[in-house]
């Protein structure tokens, strides 16, 4: 779709095209809405599956494993033929009230008014700079995403013997990356004691001949023109100095939020993504979000899920079957735990046709105890449960419960009341 075939004004316009935002397309176009676009900064549609060289994806939506780049072929071809509008090469740069985007395109600027917009940016991981590691700026220091992107989508092998930061699942899919391009990590550093991921996955590193250190802290990376080595400290304060030729940042996610961030859309400073209610709408009702934009980090499948949910609610919005926001009372969810990370939504819309509620929570370290739910009143719900840090945690919320949440009408806090680990 180039800009002249672009429209001025259309149903439904979804930015970013990774899986929830192509999934929240498709299924939209199965609901019956006209027009449906998904703009995409990007020469190609598909999103980060497109530089994920590896399995598992597609069980859930296809009931079949794919590697990343061919579930992402798989998604856009979908959509298409659904009739979706993939317009490539548009990157939004900011929106206003009432659904008007500003994008620019090869062709140049131009405008582009919804009736819904959908928010499916995605996220991206911390880099170095956000990490204040110092030392220099020499060549072969990137993220696990730039590496992917560099060895699946432009054949390119940045170095040969990097030392991986980060023991999240990203971080074991950046051995695997090297393991394709030929290349040697030499060690993988964990600042915590024990691997992010599952602590099955630990075993990975150790087959592929990577050191795995765990309580350990990168402090300087060395090099002038290129990355000659990094010190590291562990607990007990024993510094070590490895020879490398790269570093690899690996996960620390944080939302692709930047634009609802310059706009007038309420963020939640604890997600770091916007604030929604259980329909994914954001404050301004014109604007929805949907995958991994309202919360670090999901997998591709669970993004999915949650596009064709929000296409739902958008369809039952364009149908005036959800009550506009903005004449809507809401209440709001706060987290009030150090060990919880944050909560999604942010707030409940009360309506008079009731439905469970899914909150999804992380916690920010190993934690046991009691989770607890309470408005002025009172408790409102609990349940005992342990969870580690960047792994799902799903509350439910039944019918009973949302019922005597919206008679009450408080505002809610969550606490653990915690033992830790
Ligand atoms: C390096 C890395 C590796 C990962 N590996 C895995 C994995 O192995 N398995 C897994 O399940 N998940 C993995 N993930 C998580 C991954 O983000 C999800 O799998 C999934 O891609 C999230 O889908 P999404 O639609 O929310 O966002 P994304 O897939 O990130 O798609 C967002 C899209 O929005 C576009 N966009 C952003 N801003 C704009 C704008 N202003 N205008 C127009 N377009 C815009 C982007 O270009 C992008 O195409 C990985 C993530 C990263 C960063």
């Amino acid at each position: 779709m180039t800009k002249s075939a672009l429209p001025t004004h259309c149903d439904v316009v979804i930015i970013g095209s990774g899986p929830a935002g192509l999934a929240t397309a498709t299924e939209l176009k199965r609901l019956g809405i006209a027009d449906v676009i998904v703009l995409e900064r990007n020469s190609e549609a598909g999103g980060n599956p497109r530089h994920c060289g590896h399995s598992p994806f597609g069980m859930r939506e296809f009931k079949r494993v794919y590697f990343g780049p061919k579930y992402a072929k798989a998604l856009v071809a979908k959509a298409i033929e659904s009739g979706v509008g993939i317009a490539l090469n548009s990157t939004v740069t900011s929106f206003e009230k009432g659904g008007l985007l500003n994008l620019s395109t090869k062709q140049g600027a131009t405008q582009l008014k919804a009736k819904i917009v959908v928010l499916s940016t995605g996220i991206r991981e911390n880099p170095r700079s956000a990490r204040l590691v110092t030392g220099q700026r020499p060549l072969g220091i990137m993220t696990a995403g730039a590496l992917q992107s560099m060895v699946y989508l432009s054949d390119n092998k940045p170095f040969e013997n990097p030392v991986i930061i980060g023991s999240e699942l990203v971080s074991f899919s950046a051995i695997a990356t090297c393991r394709h391009a030929k290349i040697k990590p030499v060690a993988m550093i964990e600042e915590n004691a024990r691997s992010t991921a599952w602590s099955f996955l630990r075993v990975y590193p150790k087959l592929q001949g990577v050191r795995f250190l765990s309580n350990t802290r990168l402090v300087k990376i060395h090099g002038k023109e290129r990355v000659t080595g990094v010190s590291v400290i562990d607990d007990s304060g024993e510094k070590t100095q490895f020879i490398c030729d790269g570093v690899i940042f690996t996960g620390q996610f944080v939302p692709e939020a930047s634009l609802a961030r310059m706009g007038h859309l309420e963020i939640d400073s604890q997600s770091n993504g916007p604030v929604v209610d259980q329909f994914g709408r954001c404050s301004d009702s014109t604007y929805f979000a949907t995958g991994n934009v309202l919360r670090p980090v999901e997998t591709a499948g669970w993004c999915w899920k949650e596009g064709v949910e929000t296409a739902r609610n958008i369809a039952d919005s364009l149908s005036d079957e959800l009550v506009d926001n903005e004449k809507q009372t809401s209440i709001s969810i706060k987290v009030e735990s150090p060990i919880i990370k944050y909560c999604v939504p942010q707030r409940i819309a009360i309506q008079s046709e009731l439905q469970d509620i899914q909150l999804q929570i992380r916690f920010t370290k190993p934690a046991k105890g009691r989770l607890v739910i309470r408005s002025e009143s009172g408790e409102v719900w609990s349940k005992r449960m342990s969870g580690l840090p960047e792994r799902r945690i799903l509350l439910s919320l039944s019918r009973e419960t949302v019922e005597s949440i919206m008679v009450k009408g408080e505002d809610l806090v969550i606490e653990c009341e915690s033992s830790n680990y």
